[in-house]
């Protein structure tokens, strides 16, 4: 016999079959036997594990823990991080009354639905300083792609088909781009400028009567609160053209800063990032478009209105609607989770947010800016961005062997080579809900594995140790993906 002592137990479910063992007890037979169909239809030599019931709660149980997750692990991730998800509001999002709606029920059956989505819009639109909203869009990319398809409608309803430029700072997310060439505009970047934040020189320079607009993220993606926004928010409005602000992120600012006074016209926030909602797997998710109110025609249906006098919720579409961005209603049980955030924090508990999460982040960023490169040496917001250029250089260690590394220490890796512009960029996001405690050991972690590049390079490049798969060919992977299990895989 195979004793194992690492631990990890590799043995597949058919490898711990035994003949004649079951798992399952059913209950006596209360309605008439039935006879079974001809022999010639029927098979005998299906292969199938036969496992105890123990045996087989056991093997589920630990395939679940072979993979990382939030509730197991520390998950600094950064840019797309999940943040806090209390449970409750998953329990809340899976209530009968509201899991259990049909979108084609008539409205005057979903009035709470309608009126939960209406309280939504009215607290985002609080939240950020905007005048008016749609929960349609599905993903914070979606809401992009909302956004730039409003700008195009806007110019277009004012004769102005020649404004085609989009301008994007080149610490933007990679959505912006891609949404705004979606939508048909021609994408130009803007340099950052020595402080990271946009450069005012190069953006005075590009704009002109072909000027849509400019899609800036704010924090930028350099985890950088821009301290030039309102001359950059002037200087395109100057122009004629729309400001579009990506906050995805928004737990750097919330209830500190409204983007609407900033001068945003166009805004989308995550709520699968800033207002709770699991993410794991890409989805599902909600990116709500909020604007200002010159903006509201074009908005994406439906909407949902409310009469005072007859105390009724209604959905409607705006006259010059870019149309919708997916059926019927957005993503419903997103909506429902944001809600049930917003209304258990309240409005302190929302303050209490921006404040530990810049804290957070901006005391991983001193205790380690004299173990790895910092990039921009300035506080920064939710997030920090180091560089691992110096040990690639010196060690040939990269932020991949790190980041790898990390895993061994029962950390998620950070974000790695994004923003772009930054090499061997390591994005870290602590969140605001993580304890000192907890920030202590993983600023501990680093600066082992720091020691540990420059004592032992070769542990850091076979990286992951400990995990039921080390170190894997992500490019062959990627490129020749072969996503059907069979046993001869293993
Ligand atoms: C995650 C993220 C997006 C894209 O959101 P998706 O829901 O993944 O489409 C856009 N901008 C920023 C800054 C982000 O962090």
């Amino acid at each position: 016999m195979n004793i194992e002592i690492n631990n990890i137990d590799r043995k597949l479910l058919m490898d711990r079959s035994s003949p004649g063992r079951i798992g399952a007890t059913l209950p006596p037979l209360d309605v008439p036997k039935q006879k079974l169909p001809p022999n010639n239809y029927l098979r005998d030599n299906i292969d199938l594990p036969e496992l105890s019931e123990s045996e087989l709660v056991r093997y589920f149980s630990k395939l679940s823990q072979f993979n990382f997750s939030i509730d197991h692990n520390f998950y600094p991730l950064g840019s797309c991080t999940m943040k806090y998800n209390p449970k409750i509001n998953d329990e809340i999002a899976s209530m009968k009354g509201l899991s259990n709606l049909h979108p084609l029920q008539d409205e005057s059956t979903i009035q709470g639905a309608l009126k939960l989505m209406f309280e939504l819009q009215e607290s985002l639109c609080e939240i950020t300083g905007m005048d008016n909203i749609s929960l349609a869009p599905m993903a914070g990319a979606d809401g992009e792609l909302a956004g730039m398809l409003m700008t195009k409608a806007y110019h277009l309803s004012n004769k102005n088909p020649q404004r085609k430029k989009i301008l994007i700072p080149d610490s933007a997310h990679g959505t912006n781009p891609a949404s705004a060439a979606m939508a048909g505009f021609e994408v130009i970047t803007l340099p950052s400028d020595p402080k990271g934040n946009a450069d005012i020189e190069a953006l005075k320079s590009s704009v002109d009567e072909t000027l849509a607009g400019l899609m800036i993220t704010l924090p930028s993606t350099l985890g950088l609160f821009d301290t030039n926004i309102l001359d950059v928010c002037k200087i395109v409005h100057n122009a004629g053209g729309i400001v579009y602000g990506d906050g995805a992120n928004l737990n750097s600012l919330l209830g500190r800063v409204k983007l609407g006074e900033l001068g945003f016209d166009i805004i989308h926030s995550n709520l699968h990032k800033t207002f709770t909602q699991p993410h794991g797997g890409g989805g599902p998710g909600a990116g709500p478009v909020i604007i200002k109110k010159f903006l509201s025609d074009y908005l994406p249906s439906p909407i949902v209105k409310y009469n005072q006098k007859t105390n009724y919720y209604s959905l409607y579409s705006p006259i010059n609607t870019i149309g919708k961005m997916g059926a019927f209603h957005g993503n419903f049980g997103a909506l429902v989770r944001a809600y049930s955030y917003i209304k258990t924090l309240g409005g302190s508990g929302i303050n209490q947010i921006s404040q530990n999460a810049v804290i957070n982040a901006n005391y991983i960023r001193t205790q380690l800016k004299d173990y790895f490169t910092l990039p921009f040496d300035r506080t920064c917001m939710h997030e920090v961005v180091l560089s691992a250029k110096d040990y690639k250089q010196k060690y040939n260690i990269s932020a991949l062997d790190i980041a790898k590394r990390l895993i061994d220490y029962g950390i998620h890796p950070p974000t790695m080579y994004f923003p772009l512009i930054i090499d061997e960029a390591l994005l870290i996001e602590p969140t605001e809900t993580e304890s000192k405690d907890t920030l202590d050991y993983f600023i501990e972690v680093m600066k082992t594995i720091s020691k540990e590049a420059k004592d032992n390079p070769e542990l850091l490049h076979n990286a992951p140790h400990n995990t039921p798969n080390t170190r894997v060919d992500e490019a062959l992977a990627a490129r020749n993906p072969n996503l059907r299990w069979t046993s001869s895989n293993i």
